[in-house]
């Protein structure tokens, strides 16, 4: 499996950094923040995505999806899409871009969009399609939701935006490569707390408890990221494998 980052900014993009998303294999988005479709683009996989999944209706990660869909629109995609994402995905999606004024509004495409909105319940919700796809709702100011991935035996667990949280602990179990938000530093715990978004600290001991292979820490608020970066060694002391800051573009092969 391989796992790219399209973007890995935290609430804030900045002058390196793209909204959320993260490219799995060369077929499926887990988020799609803004700035998402020129990496496609530049990774010559814009064309071969078939599934876009939303973590939460937060502007930073669902707002690459309408340059995403402008560009199957008038690049005449044809393959159909499928877009799973939390309740209300559907309707947000058809009216913001029905607000862009493509002729037709959003029956503009030569291809079929499905939606897959999650339910708002607190199980372990799941999907078999080229991957097995399991979510389960987190805890953020707005719902919102983690995505385990799994194909070939390897298996990715991402986050979105959430406080710390026993189900994600669930979801994220013996995963491969555990990849979360790590919006505010530890000593800002009271951000954290007040906006719903962990601490690198918190995210260690996620990813011990959840006995996870790799942890990947994203979506650092530009404003304290510097903060965030220097306490990688500290939380080494509580999760003691592999643990990688991620820049826009990082690939990895699991
Ligand atoms: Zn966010
Ligand atoms: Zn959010």
């Amino acid at each position: 499996m391989k796992i790219t980052f399209l973007g890995t900014a935290g609430s804030l993009m900045t002058e390196n950094k793209s909204f959320p998303s993260i490219l799995i294999n060369d077929d499926l988005l887990l988020d799609c923040g803004e700035g998402c479709t020129q990496k496609l683009l530049q990774l010559k996989t814009i064309d071969t995505i078939n599934t876009i999944c939303i973590s939460h209706l937060h502007g930073d990660h669902f707002s690459g999806l309408f340059s995403l869909l402008w560009y199957y629109w008038l690049s005449n995609r044809t393959a159909d899409l499928t877009i799973i994402g939390p309740p209300q995905t559907k309707a947000t999606t058809e009216k913001i871009f029905t607000l862009m004024n493509a002729p037709g509004g959003f029956k503009v495409f030569n291809f079929k969009i499905y939606f897959n909105e999650l339910t708002d319940i607190n199980d372990i919700q799941e999907f078999k399609r080229d991957y097995r796809i399991k979510c389960a709702k987190m805890d953020h100011a707005i719902i919102s939701f983690a995505y385990r991935v799994e194909k070939m035996g390897k298996t990715v667990c991402y986050s979105g935006d959430t406080k710390p949280t026993q189900q994600l602990v669930k979801l994220a179990d013996k995963c491969n490569v555990f990849i979360c938000e790590s919006t505010f530093p530890d000593k800002y715990i009271k951000f954290a707390d007040d906006y719903g978004h962990s601490t690198p600290s918190d995210v260690a001991k996620m990813a011990r408890d959840a006995n996870c292979q790799k942890l990947v820490l994203v979506h650092l608020y530009p404003l304290f990221a510097k903060k965030v970066v220097k306490s990688k060694n500290k939380i080494k002391e509580i999760f003691d494998k592999e643990i990688i800051i991620a820049d826009d573009l990082l690939t990895l092969e699991i």
